[in-house]
């Protein structure tokens, strides 16, 4: 198996600093494990962008070699990391962040650790899907049909998050997927999916990783970039 990445974040049109991380901030290649990680801070000021730093900074010291590490753990050490930190200066309270993590295996397996409303997604034979779900009060009220689709995406409470890392213990979701030849693997924050739907995303998706990178956060600055905007590309060849 061999992987084929590029990342790419930008401040968006609105907002004067990048609260959003990524790692690695370089395109590369290579035959696993690899690791990825998507995490959007908030918080005010600076701690948006501390919170977001000091998450992805913490789980990249633990080697993607390391299989014993799980997923869950990776990201439950930012989050230790982020209440540390506030403890140590409490200037820094209330400062949190997203977490989506891709740990893309030397057998294609992908292994992702998740909390909040940054997105995985699938692209495989033409059609895309999400591989997370978002810790949001709105998907909360849709996954309980309470609430259509189509009205969450236009509720003025979508952005409000119901699981970040930086608060206190967090439950953290865990998947697990087997990646064929072929597949494309997108990590994105939601400066993003605020700005461009699904269908557009996947019609954009298409060119190399590094290209489609930039397409999409140039997308988001096109329809207003309101927020902060992350993509991570990943392919996948035998
Ligand atoms: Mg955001």
């Amino acid at each position: 198996m061999r992987y084929v990445w590029a990342t790419g974040t930008h401040q968006g049109r609105v907002r004067d600093h990048n609260e959003d991380a990524v790692y690695p901030a370089t395109s590369g290649a290579g035959e696993g494990p690899i690791l990825i990680v998507v995490a959007d801070g908030m918080g005010g000021h600076v701690a948006g962008e501390i919170a977001s730093g000091l998450a992805i900074d913490r789980v990249v010291e633990t080697s993607p070699e390391d299989g014993d590490v799980s997923p869950r753990e990776r990201v439950n050490s930012a989050n230790d990391r982020l209440l540390m930190a506030v403890r140590e200066n409490p200037a820094l309270l209330g400062m949190g962040t997203t977490m989506t993590l891709g740990l893309f295996d030397a057998d294609g397996v992908l292994h992702i650790g998740h909390v909040g409303d940054s997105r995985a997604y699938l692209l495989r034979d033409g059609g895309m899907r999400q591989l997370t779900r978002d810790h949001t009060v709105v998907a909360e009220l849709v996954a309980l049909g309470h609430l259509s689709p189509e009205a969450a995406e236009h509720h003025p409470q979508r952005h409000l998050l119901t699981r970040t890392l930086g608060l206190g213990p967090v439950e953290i979701d865990q998947y697990e997927y087997q990646l064929e030849p072929g597949d494309r693997v997108l990590i994105c924050s939601d400066g993003l999916t605020v700005m461009v739907d699904d269908d557009d995303i996947e019609a954009m998706a298409g060119g190399d990783v590094e290209g489609t990178v930039w397409t999409l956060i140039e997308a988001a600055n096109a329809a207003g970039g309101v927020d902060n905007t992350t993509v991570a590309v990943v392919d996948l060849s035998a």
